[in-house]
């Protein structure tokens, strides 16, 4: 009801909600193998070593690195590149355990955190309900993708998207959002999302003047979520 009346007074849904609509379902048909990058991507894992990468301390990266992917080590923390970036388009692809444990949040929950901050959901959302903001495709806590083009749990799964860092006034106001644009499986999901802030849980922090470059990050949540063939081009 609260919802409802929300909705007609024309404002936003609260956040996390559970009233809220679920994104349609669809099929993306059969998951593809991998496809190498482009001439000018700077590929930040090609399967082999996390040269690219380190712990949030700056030290060794911690996950584990196997046949081709790496796999979040539950406990470890975070894992960042070496480098920073600001407006990019980034492929990378992920697979959620096969073997489906926990509910919600709780199943398959990693995430890409576009300067270290602006957080794409990843998360087992195959029939696996959550609130929408939160379900995989989410600009977390913003903003539910457009449809829900997930593959079951264990097969590999393709976000390419562009990104487009918050530009901020000399005196550190906000002069233009971040916006993210993104591709599930070659379903659009996210279209060209204006982002009202940094991404969090059970808040929506404002903007805060940030460097123009800083490190891609991807989530420890607890569950052993794999990566591979992630590259960037830089857009400027
Ligand atoms: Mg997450």
């Amino acid at each position: 009801m609260l919802a409802l009346l929300l909705m007609a007074q024309g404002q936003q849904w609260p956040q996390h909600s559970m009233d809220r609509p679920r994104p349609p379902v669809v099929d993306p048909g059969p998951a593809r193998s991998s496809v190498p990058p482009p001439k000018d991507a700077i590929v930040l894992f090609d399967g082999s070593n996390l040269s690219q990468w380190r712990a949030a301390d700056s030290s060794a990266a911690k996950w584990t690195v196997r046949d081709g992917y790496v796999e979040v080590k539950p406990g470890t923390g975070t894992m960042q590149t070496a480098r920073g970036f600001g407006d990019v388009q980034l492929h990378i692809e992920w697979a959620t355990p096969a073997e489906v444990k926990g509910e919600s949040q709780e199943r398959g929950n990693s995430g890409i955190f576009l300067m270290t901050m602006y957080e794409l959901q990843v998360l087992d959302s195959y029939q696996n309900d959550t609130y929408p903001d939160g379900q995989a495709g989410a600009i977390y806590g913003e903003n539910p993708p457009l449809v829900n083009a997930t593959r079951p749990p264990g097969q590999w799964q393709e976000y390419d998207i562009v990104f487009r860092r918050p530009r901020f006034k000399a005196d550190g106001s906000l002069e233009k959002p971040a916006r993210m644009t993104v591709f599930l499986n070659g379903v659009l999901i996210q279209d060209n999302f204006e982002l009202v802030g940094p991404t969090a849980n059970k808040a929506r922090p404002p903007y805060k003047a940030h460097a123009d470059k800083l490190p891609l990050t991807l989530q420890d949540h607890g569950n052993p979520v794999r990566y591979r063939n992630i590259w960037v081009r830089e857009l400027e």
